[in-house]
C-alpha cells in the first residue's frame, strides 16, 4: 500500500487539516511555504488525470476549504499544483494537489520550473486546433 493510502486509512501519521468521505488534506512534510498542504483522494489513483470527475469535485471543494483555513496565515496568494508523471516531478504516485500559500516577502515569484524554452507559438497553436 502506498504512503498516501496509509495516511488515508490512518495507518500512517499525518497532520490532517480536513477530510470528508472521499478526500483527505494534510500538511506536506517538506513544505515549500508555511501551510503547504496536500489535498488527496482517499482511494488510490495514480495521478489527477485518473481521478473520476465526481471525486475531483470533492477535491475542488476541499481545496477551497483548505485555502479558507490557510487564511489564518494571511497569505497573499496560492499556487495550486498537481504534478503528473516523474518527468513532471511527481514522486508519490498517488494523486495529490499541492496547495502552497504564498506571501509577499517572497517577492511574488511563481513556483519555478526552470528556464523557459524557445518555441514557435504559432506552430504549437496550429497543432492544437
Ligand atoms: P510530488 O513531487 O508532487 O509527488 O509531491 C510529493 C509531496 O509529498 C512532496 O512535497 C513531499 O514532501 C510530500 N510527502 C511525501 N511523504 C509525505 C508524508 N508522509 N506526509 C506528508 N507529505 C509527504
Ligand atoms: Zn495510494
Amino acid at each position: 500500500m502506498c504512503i498516501f493510502c496509509k495516511i488515508a486509512k490512518k495507518e500512517e501519521k499525518a497532520y490532517v487539516v480536513y477530510e470528508n468521505d472521499n478526500v483527505i488534506a494534510f500538511l506536506d512534510i517538506n513544505p515549500l511555504s508555511k501551510g503547504h498542504t496536500l489535498v488527496v483522494p482517499k482511494d488510490h489513483y495514480e495521478n489527477i488525470l485518473e481521478v473520476p470527475s465526481d471525486i475531483a469535485k470533492d477535491l475542488h471543494e476541499a481545496i477551497k476549504v483548505v485555502c479558507e483555513k490557510l487564511k489564518v496565515f494571511s497569505p497573499d496568494g496560492f499556487n495550486i499544483v498537481s504534478n503528473v508523471g516523474s518527468k513532471a516531478g511527481q514522486v508519490i504516485m498517488h494523486a495529490h494537489i499541492h496547495v502552497i500559500p504564498r506571501y509577499k516577502d517572497e517577492e511574488g515569484k511563481p513556483i519555478s520550473f526552470g528556464k523557459p524554452i524557445k518555441v514557435d507559438l504559432e506552430e504549437v497553436y496550429k497543432a492544437l486546433v
